[in-house]
């Protein structure tokens, strides 16, 4: 990565997903413990696996954040502040906060413990960013709703703090998260970290005196979703985030499998290696944006990154075009009696894929050694198993075997 490089910042809802960034070419991570996260139902980390995390990620000579990002009231400060002192002692990197009282308590008490300031404080300006770099912020995450034009002003006039943005991943309707849909309609609150997600339910029109007749609303053939926000997909503007002096891009998907955030990580590592040589980006971006639709995803837009986005909302349920079937847990230089933990089932004779952060290699499926029998067999369909299979590759631990999606869910 050339200095003007952006950082490439990638979730890790739990160690397995961590693994998978590093393993696809993440720059840093970020995750939560188990409070105070704004992802209440990631695996998260407790002390002992936040330690391990933050050692795998400095022994690679990458960093950890920890997202910190609720609003927490008054009697929760205490506790709140306890955690980020352990976080402090078990080297985190920074603190990913929101609000301000938070970041005023925690400037005071533990100064030593640097502060990004998420997207849920929602800053779209440089007079914001002044008031957080006063406060003694390294970093800002731009709320969603700024565009790349207005992020390179901010830029511009506040030069000495970071600016990171996410480009990749699922996105509220309500301002940068700020939402009480949920709270109102689960009693979850998306502001302690627990959102259900109501924005994506499929909904319908009651008239108030015919309480038990649902009149459909239908947007397209899969009916409607009026309040469900397309996702983020930044691919496409890659060079000009670059160009804008963006510090940091962040991937969105805490709550996501490993081998998303492997197929994520993998082709926005290759697009950002790709400009730092000064390749053909355009030629490219075809297939980068074929390996972005190999993990799951909504119909997805460039979101506020140009100005207004074109579509307020409305996307329908998940699409993929690939499924993930098994991750190597022991590789082998020639491919043979490669080690994996099976996860979906598939045949020998299918057509499947081994994704390596080198590149992907389509290959027909062998008969397979299913290790807790001894057998060879041509299936199986008990995903967490340990099977051994010839690969006609190289494999490294930590490449994923992929094949083509069986449902497509609409
Ligand atoms: S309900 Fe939807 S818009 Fe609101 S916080 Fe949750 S995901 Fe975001």
């Amino acid at each position: 990565m050339t200095n003007r490089m952006p950082e490439l910042l990638c979730p890790a809802g739990n160690l397995e997903s961590l693994e998978a960034a590093l393993h696809f070419g993440a720059d840093a991570v970020y995750g939560g413990m188990k409070q105070f996260g704004l992802r209440a139902f990631a695996g998260n980390f407790d002390e002992e696996a936040l330690t391990q995390a933050v050692e795998k990620m400095h022994g690679a000579g990458k960093k950890f954040y920890l997202t910190m990002n609720i609003f927490p009231f008054d009697d929760q400060l205490d506790d709140f502040i306890a955690a980020a002192k352990a976080a402090r002692d078990i080297g985190v990197d920074a603190a990913i906060v929101s609000d301000l009282g938070a970041i005023a308590a925690l400037r005071r008490e533990v100064p030593e413990l640097p502060l990004h300031v998420s997207t849920q404080a929602s800053t779209v300006n440089a007079e914001a960013v002044r008031v957080y770099r006063d406060m003694g912020c390294e970093r800002v995450i731009l709320a969603r709703e700024t565009s790349i034009a207005r992020a390179k002003e901010i830029i511009r006039r506040v030069p000495e703090m970071e600016i990171e943005t996410f480009v990749h991943g699922a996105s509220c309707m309500a301002y940068s998260g700020r939402c009480l849909l949920s709270a109102a309609m689960a009693g979850r609150s998306g502001n302690q970290g627990e959102c259900a997600q109501p924005c994506r339910w499929h909904y319908s029109v009651v008239e108030e005196k015919r309480p038990s007749e649902y009149m459909p609303v239908c947007e397209d053939e899969n009916g409607t979703y009026i309040f469900s926000a397309h996702d983020l997909n930044l691919m496409p503007l890659l060079p000009e985030l670059v160009d804008a002096g963006i510090k940091s891009l962040k991937i969105e998907g805490r709550m996501k499998t490993a081998y998303y955030v492997a197929t994520v990580t993998a082709a926005y590592r290759r697009a950002l290696d790709l400009l730092a040589d000064g390749g053909d980006f355009a030629a490219a971006l075809p297939g980068l944006m074929a390996e972005l639709s190999c993990a799951s995803h909504r119909d997805s837009d460039t979101g506020f990154a140009l100005g207004k986005p074109a579509n307020p909302g409305g996307a329908d349920g998940f699409h993929q075009e690939r499924e993930y079937l098994a991750h190597v847990v022991e590789g082998s230089r020639d491919g043979r009696g490669t080690r994996f933990l099976l996860k979906n089932r598939f045949k020998a004779g299918e057509t499947i894929e081994l994704l390596t952060p080198s590149g992907v290699h389509a290959f027909e499926a062998v008969p397979f050694l299913r290790e807790k029998t001894g057998e060879i067999v041509d299936t199986l369909g008990i995903g967490g198993e340990i099977i051994r299979m010839d690969i006609p590759f190289a494999t490294e631990t930590g490449d994923f075997l992929r094949g083509e999606t069986r449902n497509h869910r609409k």
